[in-house]
């Protein structure tokens, strides 16, 4: 006997009006062959029934006896995005102005909502479905393995709206858009039952000023980790990895999900607020902790750094270095954050290093900014968007995660996905030998024998300057992501090149690459 397929994944997909939910949904689930509904669409249909056959909204027995009369069926592409009404295909009916204006008030109806869960809960129970709504994470199918709430503000899904059906943005038209979202928003998020709001374990993404295909990057990442159990892609940060959508597979109810660490929901400690600050001014207590980890790491081996004046002094900057030990950090920031004089170096690190005592407000006053596990990806790329889009300077570990060997492992795509979209300026940074001073795995550095650990900054670059015109957005991610790590290969010794030994440019490295003896 063969055993049959696990059911795939079942994502909830939740958001306001406009939020993208249909169309991130629609191409989510065709990437990843699962089947998409937009439940607006249930709520569309009765409400056309209940117009056509003059019900009121307020007669709840009287709707509810309309469900038995429409049915959704497939489009032919894994949509359920057909209506039929009494057998005859009523899709374009449900997109009408008045049924825009009546939906809200069936919606609100608890009975109705009642009523129309068993069939939603049925569409979903084979699982390998994206199913978009107000309340699908929350009430619908809340042991959804995975669930998204797309959100972005009211300006933005309108200028949306108003581009897509070629409107004037001054004009009454674009006014009405606006006034609308307002009003159905305050009509989904103001009412009593299954009101609009993200779900608890939800991966919240604010879509502003990110592009569709971006969204569906992102959204499409989470999905495909929840469903390997797998880490999503995340820009790469300061100690360990950030586990990507740690969720359990389709279809596991919600109580037997491994609760988050405890660091993931607690707030930070007070004491933290005074050291953590998202601005660009270098204390003199960031100097002084500096300093003495320069001391530890050169208590820890024989150390060179080389090429501190290529940093760019003005400007968004990111620095991206390979990580194969615990002592990276200590190499990679201690000269730098001297050589950066007045200006803050900043980091990415898992929320759990700031309640260590003393260490979690040494690495607040550092510029390190906490990330939380649940929503890795998302929570630690929208961060890292606004350090750059200061203009600050950013130190990342594209891998994500220590490499095992010491050699470069594949670089998760988060950085290159920052460098293109913030324009910011790459700097290189290679970290020679420190696999050999506290390899991963060892609980303590190993001073002795005494190790040389040779630190490489490489010129600044422009991703925009490597990544060939008129790429696609996939193709320029994959090209930014091997141009970065390619640079970091070039200033490694070739044991450490791993992965990216074949993006190594031969002018690169005439003459200076060679192991040490
Ligand atoms: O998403 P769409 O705009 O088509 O949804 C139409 C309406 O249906 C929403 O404004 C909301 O009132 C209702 N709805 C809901 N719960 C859902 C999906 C839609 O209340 N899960």
């Amino acid at each position: 006997m063969t055993a049959s397929p696990a059911p795939r994944i079942v994502v909830a997909l939740d958001g306001p009006a406009s939020s993208g939910k249909s169309s991130v949904g629609i191409a989510v689930a065709q990437r990843l062959g699962l089947r998409f509904l937009d439940t607006g669409l249930i709520y569309r249909a009765l409400t056309a029934l209940a117009l056509r056959e003059g019900v009121a909204p307020e007669d709840q027995p009287a709707v509810i006896a309309l469900i038995p009369r429409f049915e959704l069926a497939d489009d032919g592409s894994g949509r359920l995005a057909r209506v039929l009404v009494d057998g005859a295909d009523e899709t374009d009916a449900v997109r009408s102005h008045e049924v825009d204006a009546a939906v809200s008030a069936v919606a609100r109806q608890p009975d109705v909502r009642a009523a129309l869960l068993g069939l939603q809960r049925r569409i979903a129970a084979p699982g390998g479905i994206v199913m978009a709504g107000r309340d699908i994470g929350t009430v619908v199918l809340p042991a959804a393995g995975l669930k998204v709430y797309l959100d972005a503000s009211v300006g933005e899904r309108a200028g949306r709206r108003i581009r897509e059906r070629g409107l004037d943005p001054q004009g009454d038209e674009a006014a009405a858009v606006r006034e609308q979202l307002r009003t159905r928003d305050a009509a989904d998020s103001g009412r009593a039952v299954a009101p609009l709001r993200a779900a608890e374990d939800a991966v919240v993404l604010r879509t502003d000023g990110m592009g569709l295909d971006e969204v569906v990057d992102l959204v499409a990442g989470l999905v495909v980790a929840a469903e390997t159990g797998g880490a999503a892609t995340a820009p790469g940060v300061a100690g360990e990895p950030v586990a990507g959508a740690n969720r359990p597979a389709a279809g596991t109810p919600s109580r037997s999900r491994p609760s988050p660490a405890p660091a993931a929901r607690e707030p930070l400690p007070r004491v933290l607020e005074v050291a953590m600050r998202l601005d660009n001014q270098q204390t003199m207590l960031v100097r002084m902790v500096a300093r003495i980890a320069q001391w530890i790491g050169h208590a820890l081996a024989a150390i060179s750094i080389e090429g501190l004046e290529n940093i760019p002094r003005r400007g968004a900057v990111i620095i991206a270095a390979n990580h194969a030990s615990n002592a990276d950090p200590i190499y990679a920031g201690a000269w730098v954050s001297d050589a950066l004089r007045t200006r803050r170096l900043h980091w990415l690190g898992k929320r759990e290093l700031f309640f260590w005592p003393v260490f979690g407000w040494i690495c607040a006053l550092g510029g390190i900014h906490p990330v939380d596990r649940s929503s890795a990806d998302i929570e630690a790329y929208r961060l890292a968007s606004r350090i750059l889009e200061r203009g600050y300077v950013l130190m990342i570990f594209p891998e994500g995660t220590r490499s095992p060997t010491g050699a470069l492992q594949e670089a998760k795509d988060g950085v290159a996905q920052l460098a293109l979209r913030s324009g910011a300026q790459i700097v290189p940074m290679a970290i020679n030998g420190s696999d050999l001073v506290w390899p991963k795995g060892r609980r303590f550095p190993a001073p002795f024998p005494r190790r040389r650990v040779r630190v490489r900054i490489g010129q600044p670059f422009l991703v925009a300057d490597v990544v060939p015109p008129a790429t696609d957005r996939r193709a320029a991610k994959t090209a930014a992501t091997t141009a970065i790590m390619g640079r970091i290969a070039e200033l490694l010794e070739p044991r450490q090149r791993g992965a990216y030994a074949g993006a190594v440019r031969a002018s690169a490295t005439e003459g200076t690459a060679r192991d040490p003896a």
